[in-house]
């Protein structure tokens, strides 16, 4: 028989550069990193290791603090010193939310990364009529941006360190507004021009970001930015989130949507959804993207249909016995599945399949191999045994 032609369905990367970020690398073809941010008060010393500690051990791979005043620069010693003990693995970025250069200076000697809004490096000209800029008072304000960021992007590249551009669609500096508008096109000048001052002093340790609340508007100047960059021979990784999100459900589908997309085009090299809630609770939306993406296989895969009419069994009861029993496991793909009218290829070729038989009974399969019946009481505890059996189970 012909051979049958097969489709290659895996997301094809955006080729960008190394960026090391501590121990971790963002970019560079290496796995999309997870991060997150506390929110804690910095100067809470006790109360923010706590935090760190909280959301790296449950897979935050790096670790966002703001840093507002030059006092919370200076405790960034103390925290990371605290940290050491016994997580001096644990990569951390300041957010330094505005044009505070010696808070900058400070506190890039204590972490592994700074970002930075250039939306927040305010140099606007002082006559009345602002709604325009010339070419010239346009290109002044830049030389006084360079002027003002240069000392931290010189202590960034001399300490082997990372810098965060992190445009924000809400936060755009007002010559850019009137230049280019409030639009995508507005947030990717905005950080091209900070990238050129980097690059002028020869670093080239970035990571831009893109973020904006409405998901179209996000989407677009991300696209945007990775077209120039491409074009620019500027091969920076992106960090992608959207902003404001809320909370619950459609917090997480709001920032799914924008992230996701991304990801699916091969954009993308870190990310953070950022929910109302606890940033513990981001973590897992952080990982259930990447592993529905296929970008990182972080868990079981469970495949299950949604039930109907010819559903044999109590399929959201059994489905969350199997997922608690089988939870703790890794790299499996495991189905879930009322009945088996169209065949087992509609397991989407899992590890191990749970199928309605008849009345009362389930069969287990391995692959698409159907391995044997067994009662339906009996099923869970009979897909643990054939788990076992291929020496693919470890105890939780
Ligand atoms: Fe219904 Fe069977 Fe399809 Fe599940 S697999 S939805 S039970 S037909």
């Amino acid at each position: 028989t012909a051979e049958q032609p097969t489709i290659d369905t895996t997301i094809k990367r955006r080729k960008t550069r190394p960026v090391k970020v501590g121990n971790i690398t963002i970019g560079g073809g290496y796995p999309v990193v997870v991060q997150s941010m506390i929110n804690e008060d910095t100067l809470d010393i006790d109360g923010s290791v706590a935090a760190i500690r909280r959301l790296h051990e449950i897979g935050c791979e790096i670790v966002r603090v703001t840093v507002p005043s030059m006092a919370h620069a200076k405790v960034m010693a103390e925290i990371k010193q605290k940290l050491n003990k016994t997580y001096q693995d644990v990569p951390i970025v300041a957010d330094v939310h505005h044009n505070g250069m010696k808070i900058a200076l400070e506190v890039a000697k204590h972490i592994e990364k700074v970002r930075i809004n250039p939306g927040l490096y305010v140099f606007e000209k002082p006559n009345s009529n602002r709604s325009e800029y010339t070419k010239a008072e346009f290109d002044e304000i830049g030389e006084k941006i360079r002027e003002t960021l240069a000392p931290l992007v010189v202590s960034l590249r001399d300490q082997d360190k990372a810098m965060r551009i992190g445009v924000n669609h809400g936060s755009l500096a007002e010559r850019m507004l009137f230049t280019y508008g409030d639009t995508p096109e507005g947030m990717v000048e905005s950080a091209l021009e900070f990238i050129r001052i980097c690059e002028s002093l020869d670093f080239r340790n970035l990571v831009i970001s893109m973020k904006a609340s409405r998901v179209p508007v996000m989407v677009a100047a991300y696209r945007l930015m990775a077209q120039r960059l491409d074009e620019l021979g500027m091969n920076y990784p992106l960090h992608l989130g959207v902003t404001e999100a809320g909370d619950g459900e459609y917090g997480r589908i709001k920032s799914t949507a924008g992230i996701a997309t991304l990801l699916a085009d091969g954009i993308g090299d870190t990310i953070r959804v950022s929910l109302t809630e606890p940033p513990e609770k981001e973590i897992p939306v952080c990982y259930s993207i990447l592993q529905a993406l296929g970008l990182r296989k972080t868990m079981v895969e469970y495949v299950a249909c949604p039930s109907c009419g010819r559903t044999l069994f109590n399929l959201e009861e059994v489905l969350h016995q199997v997922r608690e029993a089988t939870k703790h496991l890794t790299g499996l793909d495991i189905a879930v599945m009322g009945c088996i009218v169209n065949g087992p290829g509609e397991m989407a070729d899992a590890d191990y399949g749970y199928v309605g038989k008849t009345p009362g009974y389930i069969s287990l399969y391995r692959g698409r191999e159907e391995i044997k019946k067994v009662p339906e009481t009996q099923g869970v505890e009979e897909l643990i045994n054939l788990i076992k059996t291929d020496g693919r189970w470890v105890d939780p």
